[in-house]
């Protein structure tokens, strides 16, 4: 078998509706990496740079030959990425739902170590065919892998944005690890979605037939802009060659050095308890009147677990054990909330927390709906056996119009595109994203 090795080059950028980079690049003689942050743009930034270093790490002490599988590594930095945002959350309250997707592949000199999460992308381009090498982990795919959804309508869903899985700092990290074969002329992209919500796959397919990478990459961006460039835009992508293949001198890695780009290249840090994106600039908080970015939503998709089941665990033993006056303060507290979740299998609005102790209820039945939970998508079919807490009335009411609609999915659409998962992506290529004009 011929040796292999490869050509790389990274690019990003901002876009044109977004004040700063939260993605970050990276690429090396031995490894690819591509971050989107999420989280508004006080942490966004944060999460990717925290994450892309941790990676990082791995490029500069693995050593493949002596130090096990690259796969054990890849865990390992995953691992100890999460781990670190999740410390800095705990640090600074203040940053709470950052997070990062996550694109990694590692060369091994024989074959590609990869790790995934998130809805950035990893494309295969060999013998002039593009092919999507990645699952999404959006809210859309698993909607499309219960053949609800098909990939035509999932790209004007206006969910299509919201993560299942991410990395978080959170106990609930769920990674891809995967091996990739390369052969010598293959071509790789790894990409956020600013560039593949923007781009057809057709564009990106006649993008990566350039005869560089460095002229692909730049195609790529320039298409992205082209297409209103809503997001930041970052590329990263590597071409399979044979060892003795001459290396042009003209290309962007012929000086064999790591290249770094977007916030990881601009080291953000958390300061006072408050993460700026720009040094200079302070914090700011968004106002009331001020639109909500979808982008800041669209990485948390349920609030974490450990608040809200402190705060009923907390109200369940002072009812049990507390003081007259702490165990009335308590199940006063406990009457305001509310939740939606199973009652023998329909949808309900409940008063209280979902918690029960010997001879005390805690909650009741505040109104019925005509919602079958098993009508529902199977993600959200768990939150509501889960219980999805509410902090008024109102809210329980918001989230049961939103259950309502998602069950209208599972009727069938007519729709002449139906059976094509790929002939419509040509036509939207420069579509306006509804839900994201709020730059
Ligand atoms: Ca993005």
């Amino acid at each position: 078998m011929t040796a292999l090795t490869y050509r790389y080059c990274t690019l990003t950028d901002v876009g044109l509706r977004r004040s700063n980079n939260q993605d970050s690049g990276y690429a090396s003689p031995r490894m690819l990496v591509l971050a989107d942050g999420m989280g508004g743009a006080a942490a966004g930034d944060l999460a990717s740079s925290i994450t892309m270093e941790a990676l990082r790490e791995i490029d500069r002490d693995l050593d493949p030959v002596t130090d096990g599988t690259v796969l054990d590594a890849l865990t390992d930095a995953v691992s100890i990425a999460n781990h670190r945002l999740g410390e800095v959350i705990r640090d600074n309250p203040l940053v709470e739902g950052m997070g990062t997707t996550l694109d990694a592949m590692y060369w091994d000199g024989e074959k590609l170590g990869v790790a995934h999460i998130g809805d950035s992308r990893i494309y295969r381009f060999r013998d002039g065919k593009l092919t999507q090498i990645s699952t999404d982990h959006t809210y859309v795919q698993s909607l499309i892998e219960e053949g609800r959804l098909t990939s035509a309508e999932a790209r004007v869903h206006p969910h299509r944005s919201l993560l299942l899985r991410a990395i978080l700092g959170r106990d609930d990290l769920e990674p891809d690890f995967t091996w990739l074969q390369p052969a010598a002329g293959d071509r790789y992209l790894l990409c956020s979605d600013g560039l593949s919500d923007m781009v057809a796959d057709e564009i990106i397919e006649r993008s990566l037939r350039l005869e560089t990478i460095d002229a692909s990459a730049t195609e790529l961006v320039r298409a992205a802009l082209e297409a209103g460039g809503f997001d930041n835009i970052t590329v990263v992508l590597a071409e399979f060659v044979a060892m003795t293949e001459p290396l042009d001198e003209n290309l962007s890695c012929s000086d064999g050095r790591v290249q770094v780009v977007g916030s990881a290249a601009e080291n953000p840090q958390p300061r006072s308890g408050l993460v700026t994106s720009t040094p200079n600039e302070p914090f700011k908080a968004p106002s009331q009147s001020e639109p909500l970015d979808p982008e800041e939503l669209r990485y948390a998709p349920r609030p974490a677990p450990r608040f809200r089941w402190l705060r009923i665990s907390v109200a369940a033993l002072a009812i049990a054990l507390g003081t007259a006056s702490a165990t009335a303060f308590a199940y006063d507290w406990s009457q305001k909330q509310y939740f939606v979740s199973d009652n023998n299998g329909t949808v309900a609005i409940y008063r209280g927390v979902d918690a029960s102790l010997p001879g005390l209820t805690l909650k009741s039945v505040e109104q019925m709906t005509d919602v079958e939970v098993a009508s529902l998508p199977s993600y959200s079919r768990q939150r509501v056996q889960d219980g999805i807490t509410a902090t008024s009335r109102a809210q329980a009411e918001q989230i049961v119009t939103d259950l309502k609609s998602q069950v209208r999915e599972t009727e069938p659409t007519p729709t002449p595109t139906a059976k094509s998962s790929r002939g419509p992506r040509l036509e939207a290529p420069t579509t306006p994203r509804p839900t994201q004009g709020t730059p």
